[in-house]
C-alpha cells in the first residue's frame, strides 16, 4: 500500500478526549499516538487514488441489511443450524480475485470469539481487526477506512465480550495500580478511561466497562475523519456496538 500526502493542517481534524470524567487516564489514545497523522492523511484521500482496489463488485446491502444479516446469522449460531460447510471449494474460487465483505469487525482477540462462527459467516464475508481488548490502534483505523472507502462496506460493529481478560486487566490497574511487562500494558491503555468511568457505577464493573469501552470506541470512531464520517452522513455507513455473551451465545446490539 502506498500512501496519500499528508494534507494541510487547516484540515486536520482533532481528536477530542473520550471522556471528561476520566481523569488523566483520559488522555490514553484509542487510536494510538500516531492517529494525527493518519487522520491528516485521511482527509486528503477523497482526491487521491487510494491503494489498488481488489473490489470491483461491493456488496449491495445497506447497513441495516447488513445488521440484519449478521443478527440472522447469530440466531442460526444459536440454534445450532449453522451451515456444515460455509468455506466450500466453490466460494473459495468464487471470490478469489476480489473481495466484497458487508461488515468490518472490532472484535477481541480471545479465542471464544470468533467473529465469522458467531454469525455463521465464512470466507469474504467480514473484514475483520481483532486486538485483545477490541480497541483500534493507527493501523486498525486505516484498516476500517479502507474497507469502508475501498470495499465498500455499509457496516462497523465494535463488539466486546463478557469476562474479557483485557478489561480485566484495565481494572486491575485502575483498583491496584498493576503494571504489565512487555506492551501488554500499551495493550491495556486504551481501555483505562472506561474502567475508570464505570469504576463507581452500579452493577458488575468488569462488564460495564466492557460496555463503556465499546462505546467508547464507537463514538471516537464515528469523529476520526472523513473517510468514516462522511458516509455515516450520506447514510451509507452505520458503526455499531455490540457485546457477545460467553455463556449464552447471543450478540446485544447495545449501541448506535
Ligand atoms: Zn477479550
Amino acid at each position: 500500500m502506498t500512501h496519500p500526502p499528508v494534507s494541510s493542517p487547516s484540515r486536520r481534524r482533532a481528536l477530542s478526549a473520550m471522556c471528561a470524567c476520566t481523569g488523566t487516564a483520559a488522555a490514553a489514545p484509542l487510536f494510538g499516538s500516531g492517529a494525527m497523522k493518519m487522520l491528516a492523511a485521511g482527509a486528503t484521500m477523497a482526491g487521491v487514488a487510494l491503494p489498488a482496489a481488489s473490489a470491483e463488485i461491493k456488496t449491495t446491502l445497506t447497513p441495516d441489511q447488513a445488521l440484519d444479516a449478521l443478527k440472522q446469522g447469530n440466531r442460526l449460531f444459536l440454534a445450532d443450524r449453522l451451515p456444515a460447510e460455509p468455506n466450500r471449494r466453490d466460494r473459495r474460487l468464487a471470490i478469489a480475485k476480489s473481495q466484497a465483505p458487508f461488515a468490518v469487525l472490532v472484535s477481541c482477540s480471545d479465542s471464544r470469539v470468533p467473529p465469522e462462527a458467531l454469525f455463521g459467516r465464512g470466507l469474504g464475508d467480514l473484514f475483520i481487526i481483532r486486538v485483545a481488548g477490541n480497541s483500534i490502534s493507527q493501523e486498525g483505523l486505516g484498516s476500517i477506512e479502507y474497507a469502508v472507502a475501498e470495499l465498500g462496506v455499509p457496516l462497523v460493529v465494535v463488539m466486546g465480550h463478557e469476562r474479557c481478560g483485557a478489561v480485566g486487566a484495565a481494572l486491575s490497574v485502575v483498583k491496584d495500580h498493576t503494571i504489565f511487562p512487555g506492551a501488554i500494558g500499551d495493550m491495556v491503555q486504551p481501555i483505562l478511561p472506561a474502567a475508570i468511568s464505570t469504576r463507581d457505577k452500579e452493577g458488575d464493573w468488569l462488564d460495564n466497562a466492557v460496555r463503556q469501552h465499546v462505546v467508547n470506541v464507537v463514538e471516537k470512531l464515528k469523529i476520526s475523519g472523513r473517510l468514516i464520517e462522511d458516509p455515516i452522513e450520506s447514510g451509507k455507513l452505520k458503526i455499531v456496538g455490540a457485546r457477545y455473551d460467553l455463556d449464552d451465545g447471543s450478540v446485544d446490539f447495545f449501541h448506535a
